[in-house]
């Protein structure tokens, strides 16, 4: 049988069957490979597998084979010695929840979830929620910044969770699509998917039977089904992504604006920082590259260094 992940809780599986939409409880057999990569979980919410379900089993499926993944994104460990997790497999897309009101997220956290997207080519919108909280002057600076991203490739829209507004529009968005659903904290990410998912609370607990109790997970990611080929993977408790290692001089590649100005810097291993004839930093001055951006791609930049 061909079945989803729709969660994932060490080494249990909720796999949803592809042809009715039944849930089954699985474990993998034997040792599986990474498909070469090193991180600390075999199988991710979003993966295709294969699965029998066996009499002697109890009822438990048994998945044996694990479909390529078309794409996946990670969340990188704190620490230096740990794996990577991978978050989820097999997106169409990546919707990320922020607000220019309060708590109003910051242009650092927006850059660097873009960043990730870029780097595993998931295309990202923008929702920027609780416009219903937005004075006249916050209103202007949304729109300067729904065009400051939309010229970068990155659609946006305003929404509010509240009173409705641009919920159809994010219907529309993730008609016929598996999108992963991100944000921070008290962005009203909670809300949305509460606006947007009917009968939320049966889903969950229908794929919360099959997780094991007891065992304590912090982190996962879980696939809810909006209707029928349209899904949403909520990320609970994962407050950023992040990127696998970087080569250095590799950061700028993930940013569109900067990318398009690579080999015009002097030097070749141009860190855009203060070299002479740095591209980059002409664009920057000149108001073609938007300071936020850069500022983010500076901070970014620092904390690769620092993790080296
Ligand atoms: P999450 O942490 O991103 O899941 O955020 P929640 O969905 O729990 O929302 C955080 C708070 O913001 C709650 O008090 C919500 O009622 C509120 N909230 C969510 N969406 C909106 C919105 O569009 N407008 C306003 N005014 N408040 C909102
Ligand atoms: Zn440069």
């Amino acid at each position: 049988m061909t079945g989803i992940i729709v969660r994932s809780t060490g080494s249990w599986y909720v796999v949803r069957e592809v042809s009715t939409g039944q849930m089954h409880h699985c474990r993998l057999r034997g040792k599986f490979k990474n498909q070469g990569l090193k991180v600390s979980n075999p199988l991710a919410v979003g993966d295709q597998v294969e699965f029998t379900v066996e009499e002697q089993t109890e009822g438990a499926g048994v998945i044996h084979h694990i479909a390529p993944r078309r794409n996946y994104i990670i969340r990188r460990s704190v620490h230096k010695t740990e794996h990577a997790h991978i978050v989820a497999a097999n997106l169409d897309q990546a919707l990320l929840v922020v607000t220019l009101a309060s708590p109003a997220t910051s242009f650092g956290f927006i850059d660097r979830f873009l960043v990730t997207a870029e780097a595993y080519h998931i295309p990202v919108t923008l929702l920027f929620n609780k416009t219903d909280l937005y004075d006249a002057d916050l209103a202007e600076y949304q729109d300067q910044i729904l065009h400051m991203y939309g010229r970068l490739g990155y659609p946006g829209l305003r929404c509010s969770a509240q009173n409705g507004e641009g919920l159809p529009d994010i219907d529309g968005l993730l008609d016929g699509k598996v999108s992963l659903l991100s944000g921070h904290s008290g962005v009203g990410k909670s809300t949305l998917i509460n606006a947007l998912v009917p009968d939320l609370d049966l889903k969950t607990a229908e794929i919360s039977q099959f997780s094991d109790k007891g065992v304590h997970t912090t982190t996962y990611a879980e696939m809810l089904e909006v209707r029928p080929g349209t899904y949403l993977i909520d990320t609970p408790g994962i407050k950023e992504l992040g990127l696998v290692d970087m080569k250095a001089g590799e950061l700028a590649h993930y940013f569109p604006e900067m990318r398009a100005l690579l080999g015009q810097c002097r030097y070749h291993n141009c860190q855009h920082l203060h070299e002479p004839g740095c591209a980059v930093r002409e664009a920057v001055d000149k108001g073609r590259i938007a300071l936020p951006r850069y500022d983010s791609y500076l901070s970014m930049q620092q904390a690769e260094d620092n993790r080296k």
